[in-house]
């Protein structure tokens, strides 16, 4: 099967684009129709970008949204959050995943990090909603490693979710964070992961109060103290890292470690604005971008997280040459790709075909200086018009297949989900 676009715009030049199976197969003007069921796609007026890898997400979490907003974090968790996953069951995580997915279609991600539960129901969601995945299983044992028989029986049931592994989804593994996991915890799981060649995806320094508790705790920073327990190399990603030292930033670009920045998340949970993104730019540190759960962030759009996050960095280093829309474009796809294994996140020859077309007969696209500028910088979503992953469409016109049904089910799930 293949899919020709015709005169579409790619890097401010006019072109043709032409998927064969999963891959961009060329890129060039004047492309001849390969076959006669090839379908062919005048995009006249519009612009091919490559769709975003979400680095950072918790997706059923997305049937929380606006449930308990501008709360203190232990509040909310205590008596909004906590309380009501008590009743999270296999149907509401399908559609809690399903509700996700269709948001980061309509938003332009085809990928994302994820760590939650019942992971094989979040898969099953995934694969239907043919996007991509690394669904990562949550686990604490309370910073208390006489626990650790517990997360060792944990892992002994997830081989029989390793198996439900495919293009479409993998797995890995997220110890929490190091102030509800115990550093022996931390060393068994990065052990089991790297035996296994899985991902381990964490949070670390979110806020101040974390960093000052792991200090008189342990006498160690939270990465120094993830870093003691062999928890950090190149298969590790680490969601916020918003209070790092110097020191901090060495040992992450000494073991190839990925940092994963939420911009909304960060500021919506008052956890501060303390990134630093030149800094780890400069040690050669890989940064990636995530938007965090919808119940912290409220939404799944990436685009305004890389705006977001480009912005904060201008305004807090008070330098507006920092993150120029082509490391904010990298830090929302190619940098998050690369970790995750896959040839995405560009749309050039050879590449996964997963990018959408946006509509340039927009306001926000008018006039057109610019591409990247004006879907950065002054976009929203609502300008995409078709979403290609793994080489077939899954939106036109702005409509996903079945996009009624998934609301319909969602709001019946959220009803079911949330009693207090
Ligand atoms: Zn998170």
């Amino acid at each position: 099967m293949s899919i020709l676009i015709k005169n579409v715009l790619l890097d401010d030049q006019k072109t043709d684009i032409l998927v064969e199976g999963n891959r961009i197969a060329k890129i060039a003007a004047g492309i001849e129709t390969p076959s006669a069921d090839c379908e062919v796609i005048n995009a006249e007026g519009m612009a091919a970008l490559p769709t975003f890898v979400n680095m950072h997400t918790h997706i059923p979490m997305t049937l929380f949204r606006g449930y308990g907003d501008d709360l203190p974090l232990q509040e909310w968790l205590n008596t909004k959050i906590w309380p009501n996953e008590k009743n999270l069951d296999e149907e509401i995580i399908y559609w809690g995943t399903k509700l996700g997915c269709l948001e980061m279609i309509k938003t332009g991600t085809t990928c994302f990090s994820d760590m939650y539960f019942f992971l094989p129901q979040e898969a099953k969601a995934v694969k239907d909603m043919g996007i991509r995945a690394v669904l990562g299983l949550t686990l604490f044992d309370g910073c208390n490693s006489d626990n650790l028989p517990n997360v060792k029986k944990e892992l002994e049931q997830f081989e029989q979710t390793l198996a439900l592994a495919d293009d479409h989804v993998q797995f890995a593994l997220s110890p929490h964070a190091p102030y509800t996991v115990s550093g022996a915890s931390y060393q068994y799981i990065k052990a089991y992961a790297k035996e296994r060649n899985l991902l381990m995806h964490t949070h670390v320094a979110e806020t101040q109060g974390e960093v000052d508790n792991t200090l008189r705790d342990f006498g160690l920073t939270p990465v120094q103290h993830l870093h003691k327990w062999n928890a950090l190399d190149e298969r590790s990603t680490l969601a916020h890292c918003v209070y790092l030292t110097d020191d901090d930033i060495k040992i992450l670009a000494d073991t190839g470690a990925t940092v994963t920045h939420n911009p909304n998340s960060n500021l919506k949970l008052g956890s501060g604005l303390n990134f630093r993104y030149p800094e780890l730019v400069k040690a050669g540190v890989n940064v990636t971008l995530g938007t965090d759960g919808c119940s912290s962030s409220n939404n799944l759009d990436m685009r305004e997280a890389v705006k977001m996050a480009s912005f904060i960095q201008k305004g807090r280093t008070k330098e507006p040459t920092v993150m120029p829309t082509s490391e904010s474009l990298a830090i929302a796809t190619v940098n998050g790709a690369k970790v995750l294994g896959l040839n995405m996140g560009r749309v050039a020859e050879g590449c996964l075909a997963d990018f959408v077309l946006v509509n340039l007969n927009t306001p926000a696209f008018t006039p057109n200086h610019n591409t990247l500028s004006n879907w950065i910088y002054a976009a929203d979503s609502s300008v995409i018009d078709t979403l290609f992953c793994d080489g077939k469409i899954l939106m036109r016109n702005h409509h996903v297949e079945g996009e009624e049904e998934i609301m319909a089910q969602a709001i019946k799930m959220a009803k079911k989900l949330i009693k207090v």
